[in-house]
């Protein structure tokens, strides 16, 4: 198991995509370090599964990701994962959803990782993965705020992919188009609203129509994705954004 040994700090890993990849990390010996809301009685029963430990901060905020940070100790694999959406058209985008948005998809992204890179850089090894989405590369509309801070954390990690290029420290984005998790599913209501479509126009003729597979992405592909991401292999691989969208950005 080429993880043993290694920490690995998930955000967002209570749910969805950030479960798979602390499922994915700790299949191949990650101590994991789990983060996200969720039901107490679930959140044990995934701390056992994985040997994991969970640290509950809310992103939202710098003392909740310094928080975070201070509970979680000394990390090799920072995985910075949570997010969350809004959809409504600009002129009616309700300001602290915006606010809230680009809190937790991009500026907890900024806390976590300048309090994770020192030690990175002392031990000289490092993994720092951002899941970014489809919209880090291209934009839907109705989606200005989720827009704005994935193309910001393209950015971001090209940045720090640069700052860290000698320090055997690595940093990449997972630019994952629709996988069915919670966050997709709670936007099916407002996407109806907002383009006045049923539930099945907006799953048929909005996600799916957006990749030329015609499937959702499943979070075990993404998990697999970071994994090698964390590899001795891939230490050449660093200020990328992976593409796993069933073809959408190649059109
Ligand atoms: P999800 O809603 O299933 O999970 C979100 C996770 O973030 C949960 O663990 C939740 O508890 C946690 N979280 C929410 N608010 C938080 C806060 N304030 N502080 C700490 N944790 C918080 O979502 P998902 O679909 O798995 O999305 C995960 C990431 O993948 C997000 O960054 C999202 O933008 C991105 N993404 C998702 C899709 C998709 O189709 N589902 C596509 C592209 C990118």
């Amino acid at each position: 198991m080429f993880l043993s040994g290694k920490r690995a700090l998930v955000t967002g890993s209570t749910s969805g995509i950030g479960l798979a990849i602390a499922r994915a990390l700790a299949a191949e010996g990650a101590q994991v370090v789990l983060n996200g809301f969720g039901d107490a009685d679930e959140i044990a029963r995934l701390c056992e599964e994985l040997s994991a430990v969970h640290v509950g901060a809310d992103l939202m905020t710098q003392g909740g990701c310094e928080a975070l940070m201070a509970g979680a100790g000394p990390v090799d694999i920072l995985v910075n994962n949570a997010g969350m959406q809004h959809v409504s058209p600009v002129e009616e985008f309700p300001v602290d959803k915006w606010n809230a948005i680009i809190a937790l998809n991009l500026t907890a992204a900024f806390h976590t990782t300048r309090l994770a890179v020192p030690h990175m850089k002392a031990q000289g090894w490092g993994r720092i993965i951002n899941t970014a989405s489809a919209h880090s590369k291209t934009a839907s509309p109705f989606k200005i705020a989720y827009n704005a801070s994935k193309h910001g954390i393209d950015g971001f990690t090209k940045t720090i992919a640069l700052e860290l290029a000698q320090t055997g420290v690595t940093a990449n984005c997972i630019s994952p188009g629709y996988v069915w998790t919670p966050l997709i599913e709670g936007q099916i209501p407002d996407t109806m609203k907002a383009r006045g479509l049923s539930r099945e126009q907006v799953i048929n003729d909005v996600l799916l129509a957006k990749q030329p597979t015609k499937k959702f992405v499943q979070v075990g592909e993404v998990g697999a994705l970071a994994a090698f991401l964390c590899r001795e292999e891939a230490g050449n691989v660093t200020g990328a954004n992976w593409s796993i969208d069933g073809g959408w950005t190649a059109e």
